[in-house]
């Protein structure tokens, strides 16, 4: 089966080599590529983490620091938004280098830190990004549920503040990645409502993790999931991604193929990211060229 994994990191500066070593892999190019090959991934949207020297004296926008000139063609990325960095001073600077950054071919669209930031999904300061959402027709990727660093609020990061801006910006794509976990009922309810919302699977295991004991000892966490997933019943909005290297590839495939019935693995792990990612059919184009 062809895999679209909606949401990785990739960085070859800063920390995620350490977050890689504890899955016995290295966040490098050739590590990657042979994670995707042995996994049948085809291309991976990374979540932008790293500070980009477009703009003098701000660290908009954040991108994936893959220390090549041109973008791997097995890779795509989210400009990673940090509104603390946003003044009034740079404002329109920091825009204009998000909107020139945003018209590259792999730059598929937003991603908000929400709960690692501390403002809500619908603040004033992301309105003008949800406008270039808009204008370039891309989605905007929203951490909800659980942070991994104990400074997150978990208020700005619950899956009802994605609602907020989902109602109000009913022309923007929101992907509420983690499925909102734990607030997976929650998570679903705003996807079910809101014709814009879509969640990805990403990041509900962690570590070097078996797939068999996994489920096994999770059954009643798998279960919840199954439950609401299938309560929800719009397997047409759901999106597979890792969160790698944060947790082992292939054992995550397994997880979240028991998740999902069968029946729907090839639109949740494929074709479903294809159509809400809309700049991802020529990245994938691109990649036989
Ligand atoms: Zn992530």
């Amino acid at each position: 089966m062809k895999i679209i994994d909606a949401h990785m990191h990739f960085s070859s500066v800063g920390n995620f080599a350490e977050t890689a070593a504890n899955i016995n892999c290295k966040c490098d190019i050739p590590t990657l590529k042979r994670e995707f090959d042995k996994c049948g991934v085809v291309l991976g949207v990374g979540m932008g983490v790293d500070s980009s020297d477009i703009v003098d004296g701000s660290i908009n926008p954040q991108i994936i620091t893959h220390g090549l000139e041109q973008f791997p063609p097995f890779m795509a990325q989210c400009l990673g938004i940090a509104p603390d960095m946003i003044t009034a001073e740079n404002r329109e600077q920091t825009l204009a280098a998000y909107e020139k950054l945003l018209q590259e071919p792999t730059s598929l669209g937003f991603k908000i830190y929400a709960g690692y930031q501390h403002y809500y999904v619908d603040d004033a300061v992301y309105h003008p990004f949800f406008r270039l959402a808009e204008k370039y027709n891309v989605p905007v990727v929203i951490h909800t549920g659980d942070t991994a660093s104990s400074h997150g609020k978990l208020k700005y990061s619950h899956p009802l503040t994605v609602d907020e801006a989902a109602v109000d910006f009913p022309n923007v794509h929101f992907v509420m990645a983690h499925c909102g976990n734990p607030w997976i009922i929650d998570a679903a309810e705003v996807a079910m409502k809101n014709p814009n919302v879509y969640i990805d699977l990403s990041g509900l295991a962690e570590g070097l993790i078996n797939a068999e004991i996994f489920l096994s000892e999770g059954a009643g966490y798998i279960e919840h999931l199954k439950t609401w997933l299938g309560y929800m019943n719009h397997y047409d909005k759901l999106m597979y991604g890792s969160d790698w290297p944060l947790v082992d590839m292939k054992n995550y495939i397994e997880v979240i193929k028991a998740v999902i019935p069968e029946k729907y693995h090839r639109a949740v792990f494929y074709d479903n990211a294809v159509r809400i990612f809309t700049k991802l059919q020529n990245c994938l184009s691109r990649q036989n060229d």
